[in-house]
């Protein structure tokens, strides 16, 4: 046996900067990041990580992964999870799952790098992130596709990208969206992220309740309806001014 000393059995660690996305709540974001390319965040590094030397060589490289704390999520966590891809009911092990209740909070994701701005600091735009605004981030490291690109991988009950609802904008909500300058991505982000169902799993009847998403400034208000051909489509009945 060594007599090296055994490992310390908690480790602290300091964010290295922070998440400023276009997702003010967890409800809705997308399950997993790439699934709505209309969403936008930043990440914001902290001193004394906000070094431009520090990512000096970092715009050659496409995509980011980016370690980070489910801040959101309690700390207790439970061997068995319900992932919402099994309809919130069925149970997997924590370890076989993306659930964001894990043990440790710790989230990884793999998101386009767009552009690195370090005339104040540095905060780096991102393409396609799932994060909350507010997600402490405790790592980022370049894409390395030849080595950690795996298409022919298993992936269990996750096998491909979730399916996808049809989008419908009420008039009223079009017309709020047409007095937006940021109207054109606001309307492609809306419509992403709900063509993603965020109902919870349990409630995927074609019940009339409206549901509100929380996306930059506005309050995206949403049912489900059963159209005349029988499919399930999604209404955005209102936006409104958070
Ligand atoms: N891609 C990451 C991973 O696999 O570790 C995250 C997957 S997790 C299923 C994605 C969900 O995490 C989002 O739908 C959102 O509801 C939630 N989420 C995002 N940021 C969070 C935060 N800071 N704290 C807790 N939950 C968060």
């Amino acid at each position: 046996m060594t007599d090296r000393p055994a490992p310390p059995d908690a480790f602290a660690m300091t964010p290295i900067g922070v998440i400023e996305s276009d997702f003010p709540d967890k409800f809705g974001i997308p399950r997993q990041p790439g699934l709505a390319e209309a969403a936008r965040a930043s990440l914001v590094l902290r001193s004394p990580f906000d070094d431009p030397l520090a990512v000096r060589g970092l715009e050659a490289f496409s995509h980011l992964w980016l370690t980070f704390v489910f801040h959101q999520s309690p700390e207790r966590w439970t061997p068995l999870v319900r992932p919402p891809r099994l309809g919130g009911n069925a149970k997997v092990g924590v370890f076989a799952s993306r659930s964001t209740h894990r043990p440790n909070r710790l989230g990884l994701s793999l998101v386009e790098l767009l552009d690195i701005d370090t005339s104040r600091g540095v905060r780096l735009a991102l393409r396609g992130a799932d994060l909350v605004s507010g997600t402490p981030v405790l790592d980022l490291k370049p894409y390395l596709p030849w080595a950690e690109s795996r298409p022919e991988a298993r992936a269990g009950f996750a096998p491909g990208t979730p399916s996808t609802l049809p989008v419908d904008l009420s008039p009223a909500a079009e017309a709020v969206l047409a007095r937006r300058e940021d109207g054109a991505s606001l309307r492609a982000l809306i419509l992403q992220v709900l063509a993603q169902d965020p109902r919870p799993a349990y409630r995927r009847g074609a019940e009339a309740r409206v549901y509100g998403v929380r996306l930059r400034d506005v309050d995206v208000r949403f049912r489900a309806r059963t159209a005349a051909t029988g499919e399930t489509r999604l209404e955005v009945v209102e936006i409104v001014t958070a």
